[in-house]
């Protein structure tokens, strides 16, 4: 694949020198050049990302800000001379967050900083009062025998540490994705946990519940860590710790939400659809920089390197779903719209702006070509070859359930959950030279697969 590098930087030389000689004929892709423009020189990203969260800001799936997102993102992505742009809309429940307050009152008075978590139930407008029942982990609130929550608030802990791979959301996450429905089914009232964060500021992380089937939910909400950890230590103190709790969210169904399709025509309709997508939701407490701002920008800037040169042999298709954070209903919407095309290839960016530092791969164990000259087209930007299965995201995941092949570019997530479905995910926290990294990542990426068979 070197040679083909080389062979495209050839033509490059070659159109360009006709370029100069008045020719209007799109110029040959040198897939290296452009990687390396994108990782000095990228604009694109930057501007994509900084227009949403300063013209947009918050973006709740299936609200108004929603609606001018994707309003947003298509006119900048037709001005950006993507083909096929386009809105495809659905309907879904709509999440919208109410009046949130906890504090405790005994033994020892004080209010805490708390936030509900996507898709709570509410508490009556002037709040409940209990006691609460503590659970160092969520594998000790499973342990909790059925009906023992009665009437009472369960609280659960835990101990996530920052990893670069981001591991720690999925072990210690379940308080969350699970922990509101299983003290649900023992009964309890409501449920705090510590927020699936790993910062020590007072800025609690929201993020949704997966409900069981036929559970009725119940208020939940986070708590920022350091208050988490402030209501530990009173619980080891050894007496009952009451809390007055007001969480008072509202559901509303049948709401319209959309997504946005852009495209870079292939050359060849039989090639199939390289399908990179993100995320134009976020969450309301911030302004969806990070999660997932940073992706909308990374994938429209990589593709965009590919306008205007000679057309890929696969169409480069973008999607920005319009829900991914309170449930998948734009990437479902997208998949029941678009299965019956072709799809050649998916990914996805949806962990933040910091540098990739690894690739993983699907669907690609009998091309060794392929991954040779991935890994040797992301090398000198410091990416190495993963052992892992690729595993896609949320917005593609139906596709590598079909078996569609999957590339994974993994950025380090060090910090990333420090911010994560905060109020601090803004702007100020993506680095330039870092976002650019990724652009060029992916450019790299798509150099190489654009074209092949
Ligand atoms: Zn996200």
């Amino acid at each position: 694949m070197t040679t083909r590098f080389a062979i495209a930087a050839r033509a490059a030389l070659l159109a360009s020198s006709l370029l100069i000689l008045g020719t209007t004929a799109a110029h040959a892709r040198d897939a290296a050049a452009l990687r390396d423009q994108a990782l000095t020189g990228d604009t694109v990203a930057w501007d994509l990302v900084e227009g949403l969260t300063t013209e947009v800001g918050p973006r709740p799936a299936a609200s108004e800000a929603e609606a001018r997102a994707r309003d947003w993102s298509a006119a900048k992505l037709k001005a950006l001379g993507f083909a096929n742009v386009r809105i495809e809309t659905y309907t879904m429940p709509a999440w919208v967050r109410g009046e949130e307050k906890a504090s405790v009152i005994a033994p020892f008075v004080q209010p805490l900083v708390v936030a509900a978590l996507g898709n709570s139930g509410a508490t009556p407008e002037d709040g409940i009062t209990a006691e609460i029942v503590f659970f160092p982990t969520f594998a000790d609130l499973q342990k909790a025998p059925a009906g023992s929550l009665k009437g009472k608030i369960a609280f659960v802990t835990h101990a996530m540490k920052p990893t670069q791979d981001g591991s720690g959301y999925g072990a210690f996450g379940l308080a969350r994705f699970q922990g509101p429905g299983v003290a649900a089914e023992k009964g309890a009232l409501a449920i705090l946990i510590k927020s699936i964060g790993t910062d020590n500021h007072r800025m609690p992380h929201t993020g949704t519940i997966g409900w069981p089937k036929g559970v009725t939910p119940i208020p939940a909400g986070a708590l920022s860590v350091p208050d988490a950890d402030n209501l530990e230590r009173m619980v080891k103190r050894g007496k009952p710790v009451s809390i007055h709790l007001i969480l008072t969210p509202k559901r509303l169904e049948n709401q319209p939400g959309g997504n946005v399709i852009a495209e870079v025509p292939g050359s060849d309709p039989k090639a199939g659809i390289i399908l990179l997508a993100a995320h134009l939701d976020s969450w309301d407490l911030g302004t969806g920089a990070i999660d997932d701002g940073a992706g909308v920008a990374i994938i429209s800037a990589a593709a965009q390197r590919f306008l205007g040169t000679e057309k890929p042999r696969h169409t480069i298709r973008l999607l920005l779903a319009g829900a991914e954070e309170v449930g998948g209903n734009g990437s479902d919407a997208y998949h029941a719209a678009h299965k019956g095309e072709k799809h050649a290839l998916v990914m996805e960016s949806d962990f933040g702006a910091d540098r990739i530092w690894r690739i993983d791969t699907k669907g690609y164990e009998k091309d060794q070509a392929t991954r040779t000259a991935l890994a040797a087209a992301l090398a000198p930007l410091g990416v190495v070859p993963g052992s892992n299965p690729a595993s896609g995201g949320a917005d593609v995941e139906k596709f590598v359930e079909d078996g569609v092949p999957v590339i994974d570019l993994q950025q380090d997530g060090t910090r990333y959950f420090d911010l994560h479905h905060t109020a601090d995910d803004t702007l100020d926290k993506i680095d330039l030279a870092q976002l650019r990294q990724n652009v060029a990542s992916w450019v790299a990426v798509l150099g190489v697969v654009a074209d092949a068979p």
